[in-house]
């Protein structure tokens, strides 16, 4: 039997090999594809990361390239991936699935697709985005392609002709920018979203995120800490000139907005109005945060960022059967699936149940997931710290286990 066995190899399940590591504890990372496989195979050609390269440091591994200020492609970020799980020597077993895993007298019971496999402690890692959403059915009529951001690879790989993004956050807007440079007709459909401007006073805005203590936040400092939790990715791109995509910047490539979907027949699209009220309330939230930023800087020279413009006519429907559109791309975010996972640790949503990472199952641990102990947990540079955290967690289960004497 195994000490620990983490499942998933991604950032999250890397970074805590690496804390077990450096603690002796014997462990496995189970990982049904290739290590970083969601980057590798669920996003886009193009895809840079959204975070500056100084932000994404991993345990053991922090930034030491040239270009600090710069946005790695996921192709660089996978291979530095790679590179982490070498250098550290982790113990990846990739082509494992782990088809259940149970609780039992002494640990765990992993059903996997290479076996039979036992631990005392097990951590999931398998990603906040394990299961993409979309949230309406389009049967395949007449060549319409309707498929999932997690499925876009590139505009040269969709038919031809106009394209309907749903969803603008990050996802929705990079996608959204592409097509519309490569010559797309592009429908936008909007919903809540946050616009922040990629720089800020001369800083990339995670900087000011940072140093003000926001990406740390925990549930319990919100004042609405649901809301929080369900807020939609930041509309940002990594792009090399570090330019901002946004609505704006959509609406000046030609790019036509639309409210949030609210229905599909058979023969249309149905969007809920205008997407007004979200486009005002995104310019509130980003003047608030604005000025936050103003007085924590002590800036007291104004300076705002022109307000997105109110489209002025927007399509209430759009015909499936007529051509106009060709394909649809949902930008519409991701679920979890715990199906396969001891049921004791699942909360009445199907979520796992836990506490900054500790389920109320002895032995049972949680990694990756969004506001797991803080706000950017789910973010490259926040996991680690609740790697080391949850690496301490489980160090303390083994050892009332009675490692030390095993
Ligand atoms: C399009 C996109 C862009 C993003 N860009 C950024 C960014 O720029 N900066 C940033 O900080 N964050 C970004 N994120 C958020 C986050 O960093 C990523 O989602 C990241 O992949 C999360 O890492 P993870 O290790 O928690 O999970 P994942 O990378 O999802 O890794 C989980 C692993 O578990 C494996 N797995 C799942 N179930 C099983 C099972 N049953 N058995 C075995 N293996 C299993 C999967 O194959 C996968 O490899 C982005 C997210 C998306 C979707």
């Amino acid at each position: 039997m195994r000490h620990a066995v983490i499942i998933g190899a991604g950032q999250a399940g890397l970074a805590l090999s690496h804390c077990l590591g450096q603690a002796g504890i014997d462990h496995a990372v189970l990982e049904r594809g290739r290590i970083g496989e969601r980057w590798r195979s669920q996003s886009w050609r193009s895809l840079r990361l959204l975070t500056p390269n100084w932000l994404n440091a991993l345990p053991g591994s922090p930034y030491k390239g040239g270009d600090p200020d710069g946005f790695m492609t996921k192709g660089a970020f996978v291979e530095g991936l790679e590179r982490y799980a070498w250098q550290w020597d982790a113990p990846v077993e990739t082509g494992v699935d782990v088809i259940s895993c149970k609780r039992t007298g002494d640990g765990f019971a992993l059903h996997t697709s290479a076996g039979e496999k036992s631990a005392r402690a097990v951590v999931v890692a398998t990603g906040h985005c394990d299961r993409p959403v979309i949230p309406f059915a389009v049967g395949a009529r007449g060549g319409l392609l309707s498929i999932h951001a997690s499925q876009y690879r590139s505009p040269g790989e969709l038919p031809g002709g106009a394209v309907l993004v749903v969803g603008a956050a990050s996802s929705g807007v990079q996608i959204a920018d592409e097509l519309a440079r490569a010559g797309r007709r592009v429908v936008l459909s909007v919903g809540k979203h946050t616009r922040l401007p990629r720089t800020w006073r001369g800083k990339d805005i995670f900087f000011w995120l940072c140093e003000m203590g926001l990406m740390a936040q925990r549930q319990e400092d919100l004042a609405d800490p649901e809301s929080a939790r369900r807020q939609p990715s930041l509309q940002l791109a990594g792009r090399p000139d570090k330019a901002d995509v946004d609505l704006a910047t959509l609406q000046a490539l030609g790019v036509q907005l639309a409210g949030r979907v609210r229905g599909v027949t058979d023969r249309e699209i149905i969007f809920a109005g205008d997407p007004g009220e979200h486009i005002a309330a995104a310019e509130a939230k980003q003047a608030r945060l604005l000025d936050q930023i103003d007085r924590f800087a002590g800036t007291a020279t104004p300076y705002r960022r022109e307000p997105v413009a109110m489209p002025s006519a927007c399509a209430e429907r759009l015909s499936l059967t007529d051509g106009s559109i060709r394909s649809i791309i949902w930008a519409t975010g991701y679920a979890r699936s715990f199906g396969w996972l001891e049921p004791l640790a699942l909360g009445a949503d199907g979520e796992l149940a836990h506490r900054g990472g500790i389920t109320g199952v002895p032995g049972l641990y949680a990694l990756g997931f969004r506001f797991l102990r803080k706000r950017d947990s789910n973010f490259i540079g926040g996991v680690g710290a609740d790697a080391k955290a949850i690496a301490t967690e489980i160090s303390c289960h083994l050892d009332c286990k009675g490692r030390k004497a095993a």
